[in-house]
């Protein structure tokens, strides 16, 4: 039987150390933005009853019709999908665990997506996310607070060239309204409509409005708008919001189109675009979901959350030129000879006590050999031990960047040691 090498499945990439220094010191600059703003951590099961993306996200959306991962679970027939997005689990878990008693939550949690798409440059079919969900929140006030820190980490990350789009859909009678318009509209234009377009007229419509499809376009411009149904109360919640990101200098173009692909939203919908990653250029998208609490079975409460793209957001870092720092070495030890080897490991033991970070020589080979590997390291500081250090229970110390070599007695390692790293 011959072994064929086994690969990774189609669009679910490894990530390799190299680039995961990247992601670690994404994952921090994230981490302390998010808390800068009272945001907490929540972490769901990757995978959920299939009923509940469904009933999140919509049966008639581009995720539930074609890109989910379910399966039935062969032990015991039950229906599983594997999340394709956080917002439906991050409700799911805030109802079942009864987190909106008394209070409004603002929540964050990240990790990986899983969507089955054709597989290109920044679409794979497990992604990350970092999504940022207030519950609980009905005001413009949290759409433009998530807005503005979205600013901020931009900042944070050095990433330029991103704008926003903004747009607003209204509740739902004015939905409703619009979507009859709309249906109303391209059934007088049924020779225009694509397929996809056709299969969605009843079902719907408004992702008429998104087709990429030139043939459609004039079409699409003609068609009815939903600014002109929207009520007051809907068309005030927009207005402020677009005060305040005023106020705090936030650039904004307002489109009309912008209608995202889940079921859930309402109000307000904004992603953050650029130009420079290509086709796939949205890097962070949310937007308002006052129905969604009460469709998931808990008692009705406003919402308002985005999610933002973790490949993506580091193509572009990485298109800025950002180069992750290197996790640090302090001291690299080496040794020959087994009483050394001995003495090596228990000394390494002792300086991480004491917060250093250590490498541990470990394959053998000549001082010579070692010492290469102990400069490559980065290491501040070797430290060399033979037979003669091992039998006086002493370590040659040797600072990497000039200076003398010394020896000193193990219960004195520490102390010098940290005299010439500060
Ligand atoms: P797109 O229009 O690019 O398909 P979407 O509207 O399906 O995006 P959302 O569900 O809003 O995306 O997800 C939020 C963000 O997650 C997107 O803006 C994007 O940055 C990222 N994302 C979505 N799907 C993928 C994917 N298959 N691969 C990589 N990133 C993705
Ligand atoms: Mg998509």
């Amino acid at each position: 039987m011959s072994k064929e090498t086994l690969q990774a499945v189609k669009g679910m990439n490894d990530i390799l150390p190299e680039e995961a220094e990247l992601w670690l010191w994404f994952e921090e600059v994230v981490r302390d933005w998010l808390h800068g703003y009272g945001y907490r951590n929540i972490r769901m099961p990757l995978v959920e009853p299939t009923a509940l993306f469904k009933r999140a996200i919509g049966e008639v959306t581009d995720i539930v019709e074609k890109e989910m991962y379910s399966f039935e679970d062969a032990l015991n027939g039950d229906h599983l999908t594997l999340r394709p997005e956080g917002t439906a689990s991050c409700v799911r878990a805030v109802l079942q665990h009864n987190l909106l008693y008394n209070a409004p939550q603002r929540l964050y949690y990240s990790g990986q997506m899983f969507r089955h798409e054709r597989p290109q440059k920044g679409r794979y079919r497990q992604f990350h996310q970092v999504g940022v969900e207030a519950l609980g929140f009905g005001g413009p006030d949290i759409d433009a607070e998530q807005i503005i820190m979205c600013a901020r980490l931009w900042r944070k990350l050095g990433i330029r060239d991103v704008s926003l789009q903004l747009n607003t859909l209204g509740d739902s009678a004015s939905r409703q309204r619009h979507r009859d318009k709309l249906i109303a509209y391209f059934e007088q234009h049924m020779e225009v409509l694509d397929a996809d377009a056709t299969r969605r007229l009843h079902s719907n419509p408004l992702r008429i409005l998104d087709s990429k499809n030139p043939a459609m376009q004039d079409i699409i411009a003609g068609a009815p708008k939903l600014m002109d149904e929207l009520e007051e109360d809907a068309i005030r919640h927009f207005e402020e919001l677009q005060a305040i990101l005023k106020r705090h200098d936030i650039a904004f173009e307002i489109n009309p189109r912008l209608v995202r692909g889940l079921d859930y939203y309402n109000r307000t919908v904004f992603e953050w675009v650029t130009t420079r990653l290509g086709a796939q250029g949205t890097i962070c998208a949310g937007g308002r979901y006052d129905g969604l609490i009460e469709q998931i079975g808990g008692k009705p409460a406003p919402a308002m959350g985005f999610a933002m793209g973790v490949e993506r957001l580091l193509a572009l870092v990485q298109e800025d030129g950002m180069i992750a720092p290197k996790p640090e070495v302090d001291v690299y030890v080496v040794h020959q000879g087994e009483q050394a080897a001995q003495l090596a490991s228990l000394v390494a033991e002792q300086l991480r006590d004491d917060k250093l970070r250590v490498l541990l020589h470990c394959g053998g080979g000549s001082f010579k050999s070692q010492m290469k590997k102990a400069d490559g390291s980065g290491a501040r500081i070797a430290l060399v031990i033979g037979d003669d250090e091992a039998q006086a229970n002493e370590v040659s110390v040797k600072p990497m960047q000039g200076g003398e070599q010394v020896r000193v007695s193990v219960q004195n390692l520490v102390a010098t040691v940290n005299q010439i790293i500060k």
